[in-house]
């Protein structure tokens, strides 16, 4: 039988710590191997500083990172870079960097595919495959990071867990990839700049709010109702709008941090003035922020992308009636800008 090497990418610091000293190594030798970790090298060999013989060791049970870059797509604008990986299982997976004024922000993927079935979404097709490694999502960040850091002296600093897949639906993995980035010897990340998108697992986002991991939670709402909700989301069955409300409102009250509701306007579907005002209806008393983002449209989706006055009317309609709301920046259409639409593409025109 192969012998499968576990990907150290996707251990803590510590757990990296004690199991240099389980093979009889001094302390500080760990730490050296968390060092060299991050700044981009892919053979323990690279790590110079550590004997022979620890590299020989790390060797034979460790891996580090597994994704293969098989694509890279800077939009027109050059303010989103898109990348697509092959996994070692010969999946695929993409993420996305894209460049704000505050820096930029790596789109990454939490899973192959995604089981929750939203009819506007292009990851959801072939439904789940599998759940990323905690080694896979951090070794998304490790080569978009040096990637931009060669091309522009400047690294990722925000994270949004907005690619392929629900990012609750893999739980423990997300939570530790997480917990991973943020800590100071790994990335440093302020969970501040971490976003986590839901479509809305009301017992996952509970959870969520006792992890003591205060990141911005963004949720995917669509719709003012649940009637309007399910004809795009089946997830609505299981959860509704005021449940996942109330949820997001628990998420605020244990972590002091505002909640994001996104809302894609689809036209005539849910981007009528009486759909703002019941979703300001919805919100009201919640100290959150609406997110509008007009659809990019999706080939093989009936979905069309909303007027530029409807989507101005809608955008007004919530203001006055006092929600807080932006309209997201729509960053490299010109390279599908919707999760799973890369993806999507590149298995379309290439047999692997
Ligand atoms: S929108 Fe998000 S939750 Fe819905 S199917 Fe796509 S990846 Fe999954």
């Amino acid at each position: 039988m192969t012998h499968v090497k576990e990907d150290i990418l996707g251990l803590m610091p510590n757990e990296i710590i004690k199991e240099l000293a389980d093979m009889g190594e001094q302390p500080f030798r760990g730490k050296q191997v968390v060092n060299w970790l991050y700044k981009g090298i892919n053979s323990f060999g690279a790590m110079t500083n550590l004997p022979k013989s620890t590299r020989q060791k790390l060797e034979s049970k460790y891996k580090i990172g597994s994704l293969k870059q098989i694509d890279r797509q800077k939009s027109e604008k050059g303010d989103t870079i898109k990348y697509l990986y092959l996994l070692a299982d010969n999946n695929i997976i993409e993420c996305v960097v894209m460049k704000y004024a505050y820096g930029n922000t790596l789109c990454l993927s939490t899973q192959v595919g995604c089981r929750m079935g939203c009819s506007f979404c292009a990851s959801t097709k072939e439904g789940l495959v599998r759940n990323l490694e905690v080694g896979e999502m951090v070794a998304q960040l490790l080569i978009a990071n040096s990637d931009i850091g060669r091309a522009e002296d400047r690294g990722i600093r925000n994270i949004v867990l907005m690619g392929s897949g629900e990012p609750l639906d893999n739980y423990q993995n997300v939570i530790k990839f997480m917990r991973l980035v943020h800590h100071p010897d790994v990335f440093n990340i302020s969970y501040r700049n971490i976003t986590l998108s839901t479509c809305g697992l009301v017992p996952k986002m509970k959870e969520l709010s006792q992890e003591d991991i205060p990141i911005t939670l963004s949720i995917s709402l669509h719709a003012p109702n649940d009637e309007i909700r399910r004809k795009i989301m089946p997830v609505a069955s299981a959860y509704s709008v005021d449940e996942i409300v109330q949820a997001g409102k628990y998420y605020f009250e244990k972590t002091g941090r505002r909640v994001t509701f996104e809302y894609s306007l689809i036209h005539r579907l849910n981007d009528s003035e009486e759909n703002a005002r019941e979703l300001a209806y919805r919100l009201k008393d919640f100290s959150c922020h609406v997110n509008v983002i007009p659809i990019n449209e999706i080939e093989g989706t009936p979905y069309r992308r909303s007027s530029e006055y409807r989507i101005e009317s809608f955008i007004n309609t919530l203001k006055s009636l006092g929600l807080q709301v932006t309209r997201r920046r729509e960053l490299g259409q010109d390279i599908g800008g919707a999760c799973g639409q890369l993806k999507r593409g590149y298995l379309d025109n290439v047999e692997i």
